[in-house]
């Protein structure tokens, strides 16, 4: 369920098994739909397209978090559905996911929870500046999100709640980050689990820009986040490919940021840098396939390909000095129209050592026209 490019993706690693996929996209025909064996393109809420979805699939899996819950429970109704509705809905909801995470025990920044002027002024009193505002819903790659880094005036209070008024919002403390990165889960309907090794991840404007593995980052807190991702994924009897985002903060505190019940932008490298990629690993655990190995091949850095890149919004960059670099592969996700933010692609740089493959991250970035990191 869902059409863009982790399904496309999805489903390229699905066909290569031999698992038929029908994607129901909803409308967009921007990914998933030409790599599908079939599409449904009618809209989630369509009784008709629920029909013909349950009845031609044997089981279901999401790539995008934002579905209507009650699409999920009547798909389950019928059919497994892989991750399951609850695990969905807490991922795609901030309060229900801070929720989750406080009352199971897992570390996350301090936050408050608003829904009218009263409260988003108490919660804004008590976590102080600097803070980030984040609407509960549909918030991706920054979207949806304030920060306010000096204390306000009621004034100013009341225009900031205009921005989210009758809608539900997290107050977070800012946290000074020293780094961020992801531990990719994958969980099978008997319990077994995989994980790969933790991702060190770099965002420009929100917006990931690069993925490092291995990360620089103390072995004894990739363990601790590995440790943390697994005990979030038994603990919802999570089934499917489960990505745990996490803040480590320059005071050394590891924190859970936030939770993607799908493949992740940050296991973009495991298609060519792993055994099993993120994408075989979710159609094993929807197909009940047993999991692959996650183990690394290669140090890797994956870079993002955002429609900025683009001359126009129909004229790529010249990939031909890329295509012919040993090590590297690009992934376009045939989107036809470029837009700055959108994501068009990604390259996998594998080297050596994780200086050879940022040598190499740097060299591409100046033949784009990109800024260092
Ligand atoms: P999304 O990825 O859905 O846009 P995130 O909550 O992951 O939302 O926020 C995007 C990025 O913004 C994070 O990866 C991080 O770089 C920054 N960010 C978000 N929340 C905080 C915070 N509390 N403190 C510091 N930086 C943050
Ligand atoms: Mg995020």
């Amino acid at each position: 369920m869902g059409g863009g490019q982790l399904g496309r993706m999805l489903s390229l690693a699905s066909r290569k098994m031999g698992v038929n996929v029908l994607a129901w996209t909803g409308g967009d025909r921007s990914g998933a739909a030409s790599t599908a064996d079939r599409i449904i393109d009618k809209p989630f809420d369509d009784p008709s397209a629920l029909e013909d979805f349950t009845k031609s699939v044997g089981a279901a899996t999401v790539e995008f978090e934002n579905l209507p819950v009650d699409t999920l429970k009547q798909v389950e109704g019928r059919i497994p559905l892989r991750p399951g509705s609850l695990a969905v809905s807490i991922c795609q909801h901030r309060e229900r996911e801070k929720k989750f995470l406080s009352e199971n025990g897992f570390a996350c920044a301090n936050f408050r929870l608003a829904h009218d002027l009263e409260s988003f002024t108490e919660g804004l009193k008590q976590i102080g500046p600097p803070l980030i505002v984040k609407t509960a819903e549909f918030g991706y790659d920054g979207k949806g999100q304030l920060r306010i880094s000096e204390k306000l005036s009621q004034n100013q209070v009341e225009e900031a709640w205009q921005k989210f008024a009758g809608g539900r919002v997290v107050i977070e403390e800012c946290i000074s980050l020293d780094t961020e990165l992801s531990v990719l889960v994958a969980r099978d309907s008997k319990g077994n689990t995989v994980f790969y090794d933790p991702v060190e991840n770099i965002h420009r404007n929100h917006i990931l820009d690069i993925s490092i593995v291995p990360a620089r980052i103390p072995p004894e807190i990739q363990k601790k986040a590995c440790k943390t991702a697994l005990e979030i994924a038994q603990s919802m009897k999570y089934v499917g490919m489960l990505a745990v985002e996490f803040f480590v903060s320059s005071d050394g505190r590891l924190l859970v940021n936030e939770l993607a019940p799908r493949p992740h932008n940050s296991g973009h490298h495991t298609i060519d840098a792993c055994h099993s990629s993120q994408f075989d690993q979710q159609a094993r655990a929807t197909a009940d396939i047993p999991l692959g190995s996650p183990q690394l091949i290669s140090p890797v850095i994956m870079m993002n390909l955002l429609g900025d890149l683009w001359e126009s919004p129909l004229t790529p960059p010249d990939w031909s000095e890329i295509l012919s670099l040993k090590g590297t592969v690009l992934h376009l996700y045939g989107k036809r129209e470029a837009r700055p933010g959108r994501k068009m692609g990604h390259i996998n740089i594998l080297g050596d050592s994780v200086e050879d493959c940022l040598k190499k991250a740097r060299s591409i970035r100046k033949k784009l026209d990109l800024p260092d990191f």
